[in-house]
C-alpha cells in the first residue's frame, strides 16, 4: 500500500521471461522508494546474469532460433511464434498494445508519479506518447521497403530489411515509457525479439508494459523484462554474446562501457546519452511565444530530461527582459509531491539531489547571480528529494554549470552579441543533442539549423510536442544512432543484398 492509499496492483518482484512471471534466479530483490516522500514503495527483482541468459534464450526461441552463442554458427531462419508472424501481423499486435496503453494511461501516470516522482500530467503525456509510438510503429511495420538495384545485365539485384535478431534495451529512469516506446516499439515492429533492462531506480511502468504486451497477445519471448542493477543485469545484457544489437539510453560514462562491451561481440549500438542543449533567443524573437518553452524545457520532469534546455543564450538587446520574464515564471512555479500534479516534482533520489545541490553550491560559492528561485513550501514531505528550481543569469559559457549536464531544474542564462558568438557558445560543449532558435529572420534560422552541431534543431518551438515521427539522437558525447520516426526502423534492421543471375 502506498502513502496515497492505492496498491501497485501487481506483483513487482518478478522478472518476465519467455511469457512467464517468476522470481529472479536467487530470488533477491531491490527496494524502490517514492521520491516524493522517500517512503518505501515496492520491491523489485534483482535480476542477474542467469536471468539475462534465460531471457536471451527465450528471445531466441521466440524467433525460432537455435542457441546462438556468438561463436559463428549463427541463428537459423526464424519459425518461432514471433519470428513466424508477417510484418502486418506484428503491426496488429503493436496496435493492440497501443490501445491498451491508452486505456490504462491514468494508471500508468499514477505508477510513474509514485516511482519517478513525475507530476501526473507529465506522466500521462508519457503514456500517451508510448501509445503513439506503438501506433506509429505498428502502422509502419509492413511499410519498410527494400529496393531493386539497376545492375549488370542478366542479374536482378535487390535489398531486404531483416531484423537483427535479439535486441537489448537498457533504459534509464527519467522517461521509461517514452524510451521503451521508441526503442522496443521500433525493434518489435521490425521483427526483433527484445530483452529490456529497466533502471533500478524506477521500473514499475516497464513491468506494467510487459503485462500490457501479454494481454495484447504478444507471443511469449518477444519481450522479456529483467529488472536489476546496472552493473549486474545491465552489464550481463550488454556483454551477452547472444545479443545482436544494443540500444542504450543513459549516461555518458555507462554509454562508454556499453560500447566497449558491444565491440567485443562486434554488434551495433545506439547510444542516446546526455546533453547541454541550448535555446538561442535573438532580439527579434517573439518573446511571448518563446517564454513558456524557455522555462518548461528547464523544469519539465524537474530538469531530469536529456534534451533539457539547460542553457538559454540571449542576445544582449533582450537579455534583461528575458531574465526578468523568466524570473517571474520561476517565482510562480509550484513544487510538490508528484501525485499533487503541480509544476515540478522531486528529483529521483537522494543521490541525484546531492548532485544538483553540489551545482547550486558552486553557484553560491562562485557568487553567480541567481535571478530567481522557486520557493520550496514548508509543507513538503521531509523525506522527499526536492531542490528549488533555480535560474542563474549572466553565466560565463566556460563555467561548469554551463558545460556539465546537471540533470536538475537549473538553467544558465548566457548573453551574446551576435549570431557568430551565439553559434560559438552553442557549439562550445562536448555534447550535441538538441538546440532551439527563436528569431523572425528566416535566413538566420536556416543558417543556424545547418551550423548548430546537434541531432535536432527546433525553430520557434522546442521539442515539437514530443514529435515521435522525428528522428532523434545526438552527436559527439550525446551519442550516435537515431531512434524515433521511421529512421529507427532502419536502425533496428539490417540490410541484406541479394543478386540473382538469371541469364
Ligand atoms: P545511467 O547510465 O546510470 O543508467 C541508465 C541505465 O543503464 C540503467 O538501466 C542502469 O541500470 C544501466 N546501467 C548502469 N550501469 C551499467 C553498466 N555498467 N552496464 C550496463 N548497464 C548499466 O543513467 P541514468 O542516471 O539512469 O540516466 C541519466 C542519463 O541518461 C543522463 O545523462 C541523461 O541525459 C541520459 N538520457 C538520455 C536520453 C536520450 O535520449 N539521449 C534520454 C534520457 C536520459
Amino acid at each position: 500500500m502506498t502513502r496515497h492509499g492505492a496498491p501497485i496492483g501487481f506483483d513487482t518482484t518478478q522478472v518476465f521471461i519467455g511469457g512467464q512471471w517468476r522470481p529472479c534466479a536467487g530470488g533477491r530483490t531491490l527496494p524502490l522508494a517514492n521520491p516524493s516522500d522517500g517512503s518505501p514503495l515496492a520491491e523489485i527483482a534483482r535480476g542477474g546474469a542467469a536471468d539475462v541468459d534465460a531471457a536471451v534464450a527465450a528471445a531466441q526461441a521466440a524467433l525460432g532460433e537455435g542457441r546462438d552463442d556468438g561463436r559463428g554458427d549463427g541463428p537459423a531462419p526464424g519459425r518461432g511464434a514471433w519470428g513466424a508472424l508477417s510484418a502486418t501481423e506484428r503491426g496488429r499486435v503493436l496496435s493492440r498494445m497501443s490501445a491498451l496503453v491508452l486505456e490504462q494511461a491514468d494508471e500508468l501516470a499514477r505508477l510513474e508519479a509514485l516511482d519517478v516522482g513525475k507530476p501526473l500530467r507529465q506522466g500521462r503525456a508519457d503514456a500517451v506518447a508510448l501509445a503513439r509510438y506503438l501506433e506509429f510503429y505498428g502502422g509502419a511495420a509492413d511499410k519498410v521497403l527494400g529496393e531493386t538495384i539497376p545492375f549488370a545485365s542478366g542479374y536482378t539485384a535487390l535489398t531486404l530489411r531483416e531484423p537483427h535478431g535479439v535486441t537489448a534495451h537498457i533504459v534509464p529512469w527519467n522517461y521509461p515509457m517514452q524510451i521503451i516506446g521508441r526503442s522496443v516499439g521500433a525493434a518489435l515492429a521490425m521483427g526483433n525479439a527484445c530483452v529490456l533492462k529497466p533502471a533500478e531506480e524506477a521500473c514499475l511502468t516497464a513491468l506494467a508494459f510487459a503485462r500490457i504486451a501479454e494481454a495484447a497477445g504478444l507471443p511469449a519471448g518477444a519481450l522479456n523484462v529483467v529488472p536489476g542493477l546496472g552493473e549486474e543485469a545491465g552489464a550481463a545484457l550488454a556483454a551477452h554474446p547472444g545479443i545482436h544489437h544494443v540500444s542504450f539510453t543513459g549516461s555518458l560514462a555507462v554509454g562508454r562501457l556499453i560500447q566497449a562491451a558491444a565491440a567485443r561481440n562486434v554488434v551495433p549500438v545506439t547510444l542516446e546519452l546526455g546533453g547541454k542543449s541550448p535555446q538561442l533567443v535573438f532580439d527579434d524573437a517573439d518573446l511571448d511565444a518563446a517564454l513558456p518553452f524557455l522555462v518548461n524545457a528547464g523544469i519539465q520532469n524537474a530538469g531530469q530530461t536529456c534534451s533539457a534546455a539547460s542553457r538559454i543564450l540571449v542576445q544582449r538587446g533582450v537579455f534583461d527582459t528575458v531574465v526578468q520574464r523568466m524570473a517571474g515564471r520561476y517565482r510562480a512555479l509550484r513544487v510538490g509531491p508528484a501525485i499533487d500534479d503541480l509544476d515540478v516534482g522531486p528529483l529521483i533520489s537522494a543521490r541525484q539531489r546531492e548532485l544538483v545541490a553540489g551545482y547550486l553550491e558552486l553557484v553560491r560559492s562562485g557568487g553567480l547571480h541567481v535571478a530567481a528561485q522557486a520557493p520550496l513550501p514548508a509543507t513538503l514531505p521531509a523525506g522527499g528529494f526536492y531542490v528549488p528550481p533555480t535560474l542563474v543569469a549572466g553565466v560565463d559559457p566556460a563555467h561548469r554549470i554551463a558545460q556539465e549536464e546537471i540533470f536538475g531544474p537549473v538553467q544558465a542564462l548566457i548573453p551574446f552579441t551576435d549570431e557568430a558568438e551565439a553559434l560559438e557558445i552553442a557549439n562550445g560543449t562536448p555534447y550535441g543533442l538538441v538546440a532551439g532558435v527563436w528569431t523572425r529572420d528566416g535566413s538566420r534560422a536556416l543558417r543556424l539549423a545547418r551550423r548548430l552541431r546537434c541531432g535536432q534543431v527546433f525553430v520557434n518551438n522546442y521539442g515539437a510536442g514530443g514529435g515521435i515521427e522525428l528522428p532523434f539522437g545526438g552527436v559527439r558525447h550525446s551519442g550516435h544512432g537515431r531512434e524515433k520516426g521511421f529512421e529507427a526502423l532502419y536502425g533496428f534492421s539490417v540490410l541484406k543484398t541479394v543478386a540473382i543471375k538469371h541469364d
